[in-house]
């Protein structure tokens, strides 16, 4: 179903089916909008974002502190909602939750953060910056984090006084209705937030739309580049953010423990389906093995984990599919299994669902698709190397520039790589360096199209204009104060 003006609608067209990747059962279907549709939406929302644009943000934000409390409250439902349809665990549907809920709190600061500025240029001449809405704005959305993605934008472009249209997955379509239901019980005025539910096509519609002022899109590299250059030649303001192979390069100096639990947790949390899974460890070795014994401890970890406790499903059998093949052609080039997640049993009940567990390949050489390709999975590629500075070659070779870590105890080490990685977010000692409120939030290279970020300080240009306003005042003066 749609939410447009306020109202649930959906058209006659196409619908597609919804299938729980935990059970492979049909959970529903998914309206796909035609162009008309859209066309219907911009237009409710263009009418509500006069009247939102010239309510105060103070009174913009008490609503979405409203919004809030309705999310905390009903975060119970809306994870196991997530879960149902993305595969996720239900855990990991609420941390998601709660990391939009953080991007949420810090649009309700932007009351006190973001109010321009004005400063006397010339005697008796004033300049300010006035930061203005830009009316209709959209947001189009990736499978793997229903709730999370969504929240990174709709927050801050609702407080900065935008109507906000959103173009959820066609995969996980079910958590947007959970949003849209909160944030009428909040008094989101109606057409404040739309709903469009809908595939590439209506992604198009979107972007070609004329009353839609700005696009946020997050999902693969191919489609963020085309997003970008769509919504570009239309005139609209955009930034696209694609897909990542996030490299850790583990030092021989690592803390074990330490270093064996960040990389475990980053490659198979969420089924390694995040843009900030590691999938590519950078094993620098030394005459001692060290490495080689952390190695060993990540595939021990890894080997305990229970599909459908410790981790959730993958999308979709196609997904299943691509990640089998992509393996069977990493070992056939050389690379050494060390740990096979195709031979993991599926829970008991669920054999009909959508599993791969956790998989490391080891010996795995640059260059190759397991050292390069984003794969979307609880896959780790293992590449060797000799020294630092190797490592670090191979990262900046990526046309990836997401998330970089280095696990090690050398303050030097880790401020090389900090300096050197061309990631836009670096972690030492941290598999999934996503950087908290109010750090913003995104990458460089083929992982993000457009300038800023998505989230924090450095997203407020895509969600809002600067007017500048110069003021003269005439008053009774023997000379001109205009300089
Ligand atoms: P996707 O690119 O297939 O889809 C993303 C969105 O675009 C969906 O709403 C989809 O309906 C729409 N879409 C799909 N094909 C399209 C096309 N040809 N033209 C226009 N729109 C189209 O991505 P996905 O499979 O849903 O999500 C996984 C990808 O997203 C991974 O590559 C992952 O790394 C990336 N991702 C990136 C970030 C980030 O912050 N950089 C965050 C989450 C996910």
């Amino acid at each position: 179903m749609n939410w447009v003006g306020g109202e649930w609608t959906s058209g006659s067209g196409t619908f597609h089916d919804v299938r729980s990747p935990y059970t492979g059962q049909s959970l529903g279907r998914v309206y796909q909008s035609d162009a008309g549709d859209v066309d219907r939406a911009v237009q409710a929302a263009t009418k509500a974002a006069r009247e939102w644009a010239l309510i105060p943000i103070k009174e913009r934000s008490q609503v979405m502190y409203q919004f809030r409390n309705i999310l905390l409250r009903d975060i119970e439902t809306i994870a196991k909602c997530i879960s149902l349809e993305s595969g996720k665990r239900v855990a990991e549907g609420k941390a998601g939750m709660m990391k939009g809920i953080e991007v949420l709190e810090f649009a309700l600061s932007l009351q006190n953060l973001q109010e321009g500025g004005r400063m006397e240029v010339s005697r008796g001449v004033n300049c300010e910056y006035r930061r203005e809405p830009l009316g209709v704005v959209a947001a189009i959305t990736p499978f793997n984090f229903p709730a999370m993605v969504p929240m990174w934008m709709l927050p801050i472009a609702i407080v900065l006084g935008n109507a906000f249209v959103w173009k959820p997955s066609d995969k996980t379509p079910f958590t947007s209705l959970a949003i849209a239901t909160a944030a009428e019980e909040a008094g989101i005025p109606k057409g404040i937030l739309t709903i469009v539910q809908g595939g590439q096509a209506t992604v198009e519609s979107i972007l070609d739309h004329p009353g839609v002022a700005s696009v946020g899109f997050v999902g693969s590299s191919a489609v963020a580049r085309s997003v970008y250059r769509r919504a570009a030649l239309a005139g609209k303001k955009v930034l696209a953010l694609g897909g990542a192979k996030n490299p850790i390069i583990l030092m021989p100096d690592a803390d074990l423990e330490m270093a064996s639990r960040g990389i475990v947790d980053s490659f198979t949390g969420c089924a390694g389906q995040r843009c900030m899974a590691a999938s590519l460890l950078i094993l620098v070795e030394d005459e001692a093995k060290r490495g080689e014994k952390i190695l060993e401890e990540v595939v021990r970890k890894a080997s305990q984990i229970r599909l459908g406790q410790d981790m959730g499903a993958i999308i979709s059998e196609q997904s299943v599919a691509r990640l089998n093949a992509a393996i069977e052609r990493a070992s056939q080039v050389g690379a050494k299994i060390l740990l096979d997640g195709r031979n993991t049993q599926a829970p008991t009940g669920f054999e009909a669902g959508y599993w791969l567990g956790p998989t490391v390949i080891d010996h795995v050489k640059p260059g190759s698709e397991a050292a390069c390709d984003e794969l979307f999975g609880p896959v780790m590629s293992v590449v060797r190397v000799k020294t630092l500075s190797e490592a670090l070659e191979i990262e900046r070779a990526s046309p990836y520039g997401n998330a970089a870590s280095v696990f090690t105890s050398s303050g030097a080490v880790a401020q090389r790589v900090a300096e050197s990685a061309m990631a836009g977010m670096v972690g030492v000692n941290i598999g999934v360096p996503v950087p908290r409120e109010p750090f913003s939030f995104g990458g460089t290279k083929d992982s993000k199209f457009g300038s800023g970020d998505i989230t924090g300080m450095g997203s407020l240009n895509l969600w809002s204009q600067m007017k500048k306003i110069t003021t003269k005042w005439s008053v009774s003066s023997d000379q001109n104060w205009m300089s």
